[in-house]
């Protein structure tokens, strides 16, 4: 899966604010690349602006001209189906209103690739197929979309947008709602699917060992600036979880990976 074109991601000075002028920015000033093939995590405390960026990112929220470049354009040049031909999002709580089945669902997730009123053909089917095997939900194919778990749901997203083909993944908490195994096997295979078929990878994420264990290159988000970033060691420190999480926290490296582990004190 994923069309094997490398996709590239930056901000150049990124700023956003809900409402007029006197709202203070939400997001202030962000400079950020994602390499293309690159897993980057986007970490922060609560109400630091990760789903912001990542709305803004993914085009969802309006972001300012020449801001945003998709493979070195701005973002705001491309038409929607060409947008979600090169990038697939999945949101923090995607909650699919119409009784569609899980399949119908996942499906949708190859509209970009397909003519107005097209029908899918069995590329289309096959892709699909293979989705709901990478995410484990081939079980939960003929389900109501609307009486899934939290976790199910939350696979069926991600299925729908590997099957939308994009080189380039956007995931907002994405293992939110998910139980251990889950958690691991979501973050396993984006990992696998980053190092295998080039998918670069941008997903925000609240566990900061997830972040050491899955990530390359890590950004930490403090009240809409860019407090630190770089690998997941240089990032992930007792000095800066606590200067921007207040908290004191031990960080020991793992003795397999020598990925920075964080333990509370
Ligand atoms: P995070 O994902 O890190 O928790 P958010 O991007 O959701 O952060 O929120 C950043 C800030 O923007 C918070 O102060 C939040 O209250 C505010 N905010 C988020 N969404 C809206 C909105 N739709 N309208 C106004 N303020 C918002």
């Amino acid at each position: 899966m994923t069309n094997g074109v490398r996709a590239k991601l930056e901000a150049v000075s990124l700023s956003y604010r809900y409402g007029g002028e006197e709202r203070a920015p939400v997001l202030d000033s962000v400079s950020l690349s994602c390499a293309a093939g690159g897993f980057l995590a986007v970490l922060g405390p609560n109400g630091s602006g990760k789903t912001t960026l990542l709305r803004l990112l993914s085009g969802w929220l309006k972001p300012g001209r020449n801001t945003i470049f998709l493979d070195g354009r701005d973002l705001l040049s491309y038409n929607r189906p060409e947008v979600a031909r090169r990038l697939a999002t999945v949101a923090q709580n995607a909650q699919p209103e119409a009784a569609f089945t899980v399949e119908e669902i996942v499906l949708m997730g190859r509209a970009p690739h397909l003519a107005f009123l097209e029908r899918e053909g069995s590329a289309d089917r096959a892709r699909v197929d293979e989705a709901l095997a990478l995410t484990d939900t081939v079980h939960l194919r003929r389900r109501d979309v609307t009486a899934l778990s939290g976790g199910e749901l939350r696979r069926v997203m991600l299925a729908q947008a590997l099957a939308q083909d994009a080189g380039l993944l956007l995931l907002d908490e994405p293992t939110a709602h998910l139980d251990l195994s889950h958690q691991h096997d979501i973050l396993a295979l984006l990992k696998k699917m980053q190092r295998e078929k080039g998918l670069t990878v941008v997903a925000a994420l609240h566990d900061l060992n997830s972040a050491a264990r899955y990530a390359d290159h890590v950004i930490l988000l403090d009240r809409g600036r860019i407090a630190a970033e770089g690998a997941p060691a240089e990032v992930i420190t007792r000095e800066t979880v606590k200067r921007v999480y207040g908290a004191d926290v031990l960080v020991i490296p793992h003795p397999a990976t020598g990925a920075p582990i964080v333990i509370e004190e």
